[in-house]
C-alpha cells in the first residue's frame, strides 16, 4: 500500500476513524487513563512534563506576563485590601515589611550597596537581597533568585520540621 493511497483513504474515511477512536477510547479509558498516570509519575513522563511545562512557558512567557498582570489589575484593590489586612494582623509579615522598607531606603540613599554578584554561585543575572534575620533590616545578603528562591525553600523545610 502506498502512501499516497492511504492519505486518500483517511481522507475519505475520516468520520469513520474519529468515531472508531471515540470508542476504542471510550472502550479502555479507564486503562488509557490507568497507563498514562503510570506513565507521568515515571521518570521519563515527569521529565516530558517538565520539559513540556518549560517550553510552554518560554513560547508564551510575554503573554503569561500580561495576562498575570491583567488580573494583576482587574484585582489590585482586593489584593492591597488583603495585604493591608495582612499587615495588621501578621506581625511576622510585618517585621518582614518593616525590613524590607528600611533596607529599600538604606539602597536609594545610598547607606548600603548590593553586591554585584550572587553571593551563593556568583551570578550576575536577577540579583536581589535577602535578609537572614529581619531584625537587623540593614544586614542582608545579594543573592540571584534561583539562589535565594532556594533558600526560602530550605527555610520553610526546615520550618515544616
Ligand atoms: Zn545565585
Ligand atoms: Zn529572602
Amino acid at each position: 500500500m502506498n502512501k499516497e493511497y492511504m492519505k486518500k483513504w483517511r481522507e475519505k474515511n475520516k468520520e469513520h476513524i474519529k468515531k472508531w477512536r471515540k470508542k476504542h477510547y471510550k472502550k479502555h479509558k479507564d486503562y488509557i487513563k490507568q497507563h498514562k498516570k503510570e506513565y507521568r509519575a515515571s521518570p521519563e513522563g515527569k521529565k516530558q512534563m517538565r520539559d513540556y511545562r518549560v517550553k510552554h512557558y518560554k513560547e508564551h512567557k510575554k503573554q503569561l506576563a500580561l495576562h498575570s498582570r491583567q488580573i494583576y489589575i482587574k484585582n489590585a484593590e482586593k489584593i492591597k485590601a488583603k495585604l493591608r489586612k495582612k499587615y495588621a494582623n501578621d506581625e511576622k509579615y510585618r517585621i518582614e515589611k518593616q525590613a524590607h522598607n528600611k533596607l529599600h531606603y538604606a539602597l536609594k540613599t545610598g547607606k548600603v550597596k548590593m553586591k554585584f554578584n550572587c553571593e551563593v554561585c556568583g551570578s550576575k543575572k536577577d540579583l536581589n537581597c535577602h535578609h537572614s534575620d529581619y531584625s537587623k533590616p540593614l544586614v542582608f545578603q545579594t543573592l540571584c533568585s534561583q539562589c535565594h528562591h532556594n533558600i526560602h525553600r530550605e527555610n520553610n523545610y526546615l520550618e515544616d520540621l
